[in-house]
């Protein structure tokens, strides 16, 4: 997988990179905003979580990526594949 994208990410040398992994709390929801606002590389990122966790339960998957919180993320797999079918 090409992974160039990640040096173009927002969240590198963020001082607090733990919020992206406080999911529910006021530090994580400024994280997804980073994520949907700031950050140019936010769709390579999504896609990559999807493609990592496809066929993860969301109570098996973690963080903040693409801006999405891990049940946001099951819920677009589920809508790709019912749309697929
Ligand atoms: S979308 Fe968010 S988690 Fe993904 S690289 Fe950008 S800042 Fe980091």
């Amino acid at each position: 997988m090409n992974t160039d994208w990640t040096l173009r990410a927002a969240c590198a040398g963020h001082d607090q990179p733990d919020n992206w992994f406080l999911e529910g709390s006021r530090e994580g929801r400024a994280a997804a905003a980073i994520c949907r606002r700031q950050c140019p590389v936010a769709l390579p990122c999504l896609n990559a979580a999807l493609e990592e966790e496809d066929g993860v339960p969301a109570p098996h998957r973690f963080g903040i990526r693409g801006g999405y919180l891990p049940e946001e993320r099951h819920r677009i797999q589920t809508g790709r594949r019912a749309l697929a079918a």
